[in-house]
């Protein structure tokens, strides 16, 4: 089963996306599992402080390297730091200037059979971990977010789905966009009842049962689709 470690300043961040949807039943059923670490509970006491002022000036918290090392050190059971080759668990930084995350890089990841995701809040995370205690930076893409548990939560989303067994139906990750087989290719439009809606009708040929005929369709369709995306 495969495992993923969320390690976060906000845990609770996490609970209604883990309360519903594919995902968060594939861990209700034991499919995948979820841990969420509050990484307070790696700074000292009394105070648990994870953030601390720039070096150099400048505006913001910079995260602290030290509770992010305690962490990783605890979930890993060695010192954090790039796997060895053939290790099936990967540590990932969020960071909007990662590596950028697609559905290539989430069927990568779902062969792993443990993922620890770092999520960054404020001006980032002192530079340190990125460089010396993590596999990777992860960018879910090109803008910046306040802190990296809504990226957690996407990586967790993608990679989770394609988990054998998480989506009910198998077929649905062949056939869907970026797929493995084709992954330049968008997956074709959807239609379901009232065949009527504000005038606009379901296309007839989906509702005509020839099915050589719909797959030509949907073919045509998802090409056209992709044309427009450019
Ligand atoms: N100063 C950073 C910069 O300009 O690149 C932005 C820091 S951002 C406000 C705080 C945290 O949000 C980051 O440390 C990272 O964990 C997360 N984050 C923001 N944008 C992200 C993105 N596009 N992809 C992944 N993580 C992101």
């Amino acid at each position: 089963m495969m495992r993923f470690d969320l390690i976060t300043i906000f845990p609770d961040y996490f609970a209604s996306f883990l309360a519903q949807g594919v995902v968060g039943r594939a861990a209700t059923a034991g499919l995948l599992q979820v841990v969420v670490h509050n990484l307070r509970d790696y700074a000292p006491a009394p105070h648990h402080i994870t953030d601390d002022r720039p070096f150099g000036g400048g505006e913001g918290m910079v995260m602290k390297p030290e509770p992010i090392y305690r962490c990783l050190a605890a979930l890993l059971g060695r010192e954090p730091g790039p796997a060895a080759e053939g290790d099936p668990t990967r540590v990932y930084l969020l960071s909007a200037q990662g590596e950028r995350f697609d559905q290539a890089r989430a069927r990568r990841l779902a062969r792993l059979k443990r993922l620890v995701l770092i999520c960054g809040r404020y001006e980032g995370v002192d530079e340190r971990v990125a460089e010396n205690f993590v596999d990777d930076e992860l960018s879910i893409g090109d803008f910046v977010l306040s802190g990296g548990e809504l990226p957690a939560a996407l990586v967790l989303d993608a990679v989770g789905r394609l988990i054998p067994g998480v989506l009910g139906d198998p077929q649905s990750a062949i056939n869907e966009s970026f797929s493995e087989a084709s992954p330049e290719d968008l997956d074709c439009p959807h239609y379901t009842r009232p065949i009527e809606f504000h005038g606009h009708t379901v296309p007839e040929v989906l509702r005509g049962g020839n099915h050589a005929a719909i797959a030509a369709w949907r073919r045509q369709q998802a090409e056209l689709k992709k044309q427009r995306r450019g």
